[in-house]
């Protein structure tokens, strides 16, 4: 499955867009556009966020872009459940494994354990 980018107007970080189908019956009726961060539904393809719409025209190459990337220091960010190894979220809810419980992605909480890089791509479902 292709992985579409798009910058959450709910929760405000860098996501990819999840489509699941809608069945009425066996037709298929449509599909929930939600963020894989937050879970955020949007309420039609209009409604969302799309990274390629939102971003600026492309001025620098990409190997200036990365180098960029390098520099931004995300400091506290860091210590965000989204970015914690107790984090797991589905299309309905985002989940504490530590402390059992719902959580935000951008809650914070002093047992934060830093997950591995890797752990943010698309299909860790
Ligand atoms: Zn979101």
């Amino acid at each position: 499955m292709k992985a579409v980018e798009i910058i959450c107007t709910n929760c405000d970080t860098e996501a990819f867009l999840k489509r699941e189908p809608v069945y009425e019956g066996l037709t298929k009726a449509g599909e929930i556009l939600s963020c894989s961060a937050c879970g955020f539904v949007f309420a039609s393809e209009e409604d969302v966020p799309f990274k390629e719409k939102t971003a600026a025209p492309q001025v620098f190459t990409e190997a200036d872009r990365s180098e960029k990337v390098e520099v931004f220091d995300e400091g506290e960010n860091k210590r965000l459940c989204r970015y914690c190894a107790h984090y797991v979220v589905n299309p309905f809810m985002q989940f504490c494994s530590h402390h059992k419980k719902e959580v935000q992605a951008t809650d914070t909480c002093a047992q934060f354990l830093a997950k591995e890089e890797s752990l943010d791509a698309p299909n860790r479902f």
